[in-house]
């Protein structure tokens, strides 16, 4: 596995900082995942923007440029496709704030922000036919996070406890309910329902990261003539919903066939499902 950090490509096991790093410190950094099949990334654009919107609301100025950051993610990429035998490659980046020489709340001034990637053997697409996918059991929880889920940090502990909680009960997932009972996101996804005929996801706000898959199925299901909805959806509409389905970089759009103990539809994935990834796999690498 080849890995960047701070200016350097080295073997992974070679990479290391300083237990002073900020973001070991205090989880202060952001980071972003970026799937890639055959060579090519997908959602790029897309990640870099968010990238950069996450560094300008930690207050980090973004080292590189637009065309450093393309290189070495197309670096990272070639390296890895070929070391790790993948057409699949996730390529990871993480930002923290930098290393300081003494631990203080307070964003330290003049400090060189860390930057650290990777890539790794990403997890093959889904199967694009209800016999064939594979479909996701979860559990239903009170989403305990703070109010800025919006940014993609790596202070990841909220999500990954939530996680913990749903496979302790048997479950892949955990989809999180906020104070009024309705559906932010899932611990490492962003949630759609069927509901009544029409597709429905949450709304954009600090409650939920904006996945990249999440823009990229709404943006490629309109060029199909098809409408998401985004709008607040109530537990009621989810349990009720026809078809359920969690969107990620790693899961693309996978089908959800219970939750809890609540078995969704027929309990298997769906027409709505298997045409929205069809869409999604036309227009993926071209959004
Ligand atoms: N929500 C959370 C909390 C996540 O961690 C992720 C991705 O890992 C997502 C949603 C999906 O985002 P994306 O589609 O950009 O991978």
């Amino acid at each position: 596995t080849t890995a960047f950090l701070n200016n350097a490509y080295m073997p992974l096991e070679q990479a290391s900082i300083s237990p002073m790093d900020r973001g070991f410190l205090f989880g202060d950094g952001i980071y972003e995942v970026i799937p890639t099949h055959y060579g090519k990334p997908i959602g790029l654009q897309a990640h870099l923007s968010r990238m950069s919107d996450g560094l300008a609301e930690l207050q980090i100025d973004n080292p590189y440029s637009a065309q450093q950051w393309q290189t070495l993610i197309d670096t990272l990429i070639q390296r890895n496709r070929s070391e790790l035998g993948s057409d699949y490659i996730g390529v990871y980046l993480q930002i923290t704030r930098g290393t300081v020489m003494s631990r203080q709340h307070a964003y330290p001034q003049d400090i060189t922000p860390t930057v650290f990637g990777y890539g790794f053997t990403l997890a093959a697409p889904p199967a694009t036919t209800p016999e064939q996918v594979t479909t996701l059991d979860v559990a239903l929880l009170k989403d305990r996070r703070w109010e800025r889920c919006h940014i993609k940090s790596t202070s990841l502990l909220g999500n990954v406890m939530h996680f913990e909680q749903g496979k302790a009960q048997g479950k892949q997932e955990a989809i999180l309910l906020n104070a009024h009972d309705e559906v932010t996101e899932a611990s490492s996804c962003n949630v759609f329902v069927v509901w009544q005929g029409d597709i429905y996801t949450p709304p954009l706000d600090y409650q939920l990261l904006p996945g990249i898959t999440r823009k990229l199925v709404i943006e490629s299901l309109a060029k199909e003539g098809i409408a998401v909805y985004e709008q607040v959806i109530s537990k009621t509409m989810l349990l009720q919903a026809q078809e359920v389905w969690l969107t990620s970089s790693s899961k693309e759009i996978t089908p959800v066939t219970h939750i809890d103990e609540q078995t969704i539809g027929e309990g298997q994935a769906g027409p709505v499902w298997e045409a929205a990834l069809a869409a999604f796999n036309k227009h993926k690498f071209t959004l």
